[in-house]
């Protein structure tokens, strides 16, 4: 019977003759016969093999096994004897399937920088932390629908090429065939890019269906080499009918409660590894994310803070600034320590559809932050009054005709609603403790950089 190995070590059939398929990670010899460590990429954990010299190949093949070997055992499995693991495989047969050849695989024994493994972005899910971190962001992608669906929010495909440049001035990608002849021949009738965000298409959809969502990639050409930017990344963004900023704001906190709450519960042995030598306190951080009430402060309150703070910051403080990652980490790190909602942004600072508050000055935004990262969540609720939202537009320069359609939307059967975005990868840093977002996503792209 063919079986992976987190069955296995959750199961452990003892008696029982399994197969089981998977990479050497070590071998280690004594006089009669080797103990091979292998894992398959179902678990962190490995599982040990004993092949003794019985075996045909033992000589040619098994004795000179080497780390990244892929190989097929089939065997009974049995008590283990040893420390360190509770079973092991006594191998009837190891099949050597794919060698690796110790001179020139790059992954041995030994411990290598996430800078180096970086280099090596086809190999790197075979070493145990990156190869943790694919199986927890899995597991949140799968958490996201799970979250949505049992709150009846219905998930909308927005597109990916788009024709609406809603805030990504500067920041799209354009998209073009490579036969265009002269300016103006465009593929769709008019410039297209790569979307920034999903948000405006979903409006029309929650303006018909009530909640929905999307959680696709998105797109910015912004010139940020960071280790939180991306220049593909996946967002996540609800939007809700007939809903306010409160409503979002409980949403977007809930929301991260129970992804939280998710990779404690289901990812426990990843997450104990992330903690052991990624971050000290992962644990015990997530664990208070998940009991702690968040705290909500209005942007100038956050102001007021800063600037009584007696920090020295590289950035100024003053109302109508906008807050940079050093004043946002300070607030929630070291004033709040725990996660943290500002709302209420001077109406300059953000774009043209965020609702205008009583006050003519600020807009119903909300950014919430966390402590090692920042901003993980941008939403607000949606300017849903057509001459303000009308006038915002213009103001900023926007092409009303252009955007004939998202102003329907507020000419007919308009409603109060609300949304935000929360990105997927900064969550993934958030509950694995990566100091760098190129470590949580496969294949990362960003200025100057596109391996694979
Ligand atoms: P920041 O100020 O951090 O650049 P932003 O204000 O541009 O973020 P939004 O446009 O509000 O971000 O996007 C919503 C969310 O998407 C952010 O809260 C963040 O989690 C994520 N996000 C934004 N830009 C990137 C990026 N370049 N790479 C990865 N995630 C991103
Ligand atoms: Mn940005």
């Amino acid at each position: 019977m063919k079986v992976r190995i987190n069955q296995l070590l959750a199961n452990k059939p003892v008696g029982e003759t399994v197969t089981i398929n998977g990479w050497v990670r070590t071998r280690r010899d004594t006089g009669a016969f080797s103990f091979v460590e292998v894992n398959d990429g179902s678990c962190l954990a490995n599982l040990q093999i004993i092949a003794d010299a019985a075996l045909a190949n033992y000589e040619h093949e098994i004795r000179l096994l080497a780390t990244g070997s892929s190989i097929q055992v089939t065997g009974l499995l049995r008590e283990s004897p040893g420390k360190g693991q509770d079973v092991e495989l006594q191998a009837s047969s190891l099949a050597l399937l794919g060698p690796a050849d110790p001179e020139s695989y790059p992954l041995q024994k030994k411990r290598h920088s996430l800078e180096f493994l970086r280099e090596l972005t086809h190999l790197r899910p075979r070493t145990n932390a990156l190869g943790a971190v694919a199986r927890v962001r899995s597991r949140l992608s799968f958490a996201v629908h799970r979250f949505f669906q049992e709150r009846g929010f219905v998930q909308i495909h927005t597109p990916i090429i788009t024709t609406s440049d809603c805030e990504g001035a500067g920041e799209m990608f354009q998209v073009i065939t490579g036969r265009e002849t002269s300016v103006g021949d465009h593929f769709f009738g008019r410039p297209a890019g790569l979307t920034v965000s999903g948000q405006l298409q979903a409006e029309a959809f929650a303006l018909a269906l009530g909640n929905v969502y999307t959680f696709g990639p998105t797109f910015r050409a912004e010139n940020s080499n960071t280790s939180r930017h991306l220049a593909e990344f996946w967002m996540i963004e609800p939007e809700m009918a007939f809903c306010d900023l409160a409503g979002n704001r409980q949403l977007a906190e809930e929301m991260l409660r129970y992804l939280v709450n998710e990779a404690l519960t289901s990812c426990s042995d990843d997450l104990l590894l992330f903690d052991q030598f990624i971050e000290k306190g992962l644990l015990k951080r997530l664990q208070g994310v998940v009991a702690q009430e968040f705290v909500q402060i209005s942007y100038s309150e956050a102001v007021e803070r800063l600037q009584k703070s007696g920090r020295q910051f590289t950035y100024p403080v003053s109302w109508g600034l906008d807050l940079q990652s050093e004043h946002e980490r300070y607030l929630c790190e070291e004033v709040f320590a725990c996660p943290l909602t500002v709302t209420d942004y001077p109406a300059s600072l953000k774009p043209f559809y965020m609702r205008l508050n009583d006050d003519g000055k600020t807009v119903a935004a909300m950014d919430l932050l966390v402590p090692g990262i920042g901003e993980i969540v941008g939403g607000s609720q949606r300017e849903e009054r057509y001459d303000l939202l009308a006038g915002r537009m213009s103001a900023a320069g926007i092409d009303l005709d252009d955007y004939s359609w998202y102003l329907d939307l507020r000419r007919y059967g308009s409603a109060p609603h609300s949304g935000f975005g929360l990105g997927f990868e900064r969550l993934v840093q958030f509950v694995t403790g990566m100091g760098n977002i190129r470590e949580v996503i496969a294949f990362p792209r960003a200025p100057g950089y596109a391996p694979c």
